[in-house]
């Protein structure tokens, strides 16, 4: 089966391959030469996954599926969440968004966070949708050097260490990530 994973990034692409069985072969935007960038202009997680994974079927017609997760910090009501990636500006990235967070959170004694993931899949013209979560908690300093985005300032529950002190593995047992796309990988199983 071949299916197209609608992402840019290539953290994301490399962990989703290593939980997919041999009969799943995953394409990327640059395997099907699509070189846009994908609209996301939803206010939620659903809606811009599904917006991403829409954009690729309307216009090449094949099966894909995408994601979109954000970072939802309890003291900040949910936020940074569905808008993660830009929170320090538009012209942020992950060093700027890590900053912001910590100085927000700085003299907050409640750090409980989650990573929530949506992946929202077209298959066959019929579209559904994918949850998962990881618990945690935000530190109060940059941990580790692996991984991507807000990792070197999480340490899921049970753990005491960051995403970014863990190897690529590691994180996805538990990951939020990593718990989304073993729904979808039991959906895309039972054929
Ligand atoms: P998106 O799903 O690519 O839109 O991600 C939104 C934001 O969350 C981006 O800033 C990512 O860097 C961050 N993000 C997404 N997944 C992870 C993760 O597994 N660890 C840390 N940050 C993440």
């Amino acid at each position: 089966m071949k299916i197209v994973f609608a992402t840019n990034n290539l953290n994301k692409l490399s962990e989703i391959r290593q939980l997919l069985p041999d009969n799943i072969d995953i394409l990327s935007l640059e395997d099907i030469d699509c070189v846009n960038d994908l609209p996301e202009t939803k206010e939620t997680l659903e809606g811009n996954a599904m917006q991403k994974a829409d954009f690729i079927f309307r216009k090449y017609g094949l099966s894909c599926f995408a994601d979109d997760t954000g970072l939802e910090i309890d003291a900040l009501n949910g936020a940074p969440g569905v808008y993660s990636a830009r929170y320090a500006g538009l012209e942020c990235d992950a060093e700027k968004n890590i900053a912001k967070v910590l100085s927000q959170l700085e003299n907050e004694k409640d750090r409980k966070a989650q990573f929530r993931t949506v992946i929202a899949l077209i298959i066959e013209g019929k579209r559904y949708y994918f949850e998962g979560n990881c618990i945690g908690n935000i530190t109060t300093g940059i941990l580790g050097c692996q991984g991507f985005g807000y990792d070197p300032i999480f340490t899921p529950n049970g753990f005491n260490r960051t995403f970014a002190e863990m190897s690529k593995v590691d994180k996805n047992l538990i990951s939020h990530r990593g718990n989304a796309v073993r729904k979808l990988i039991e959906f895309l199983s039972k054929g």
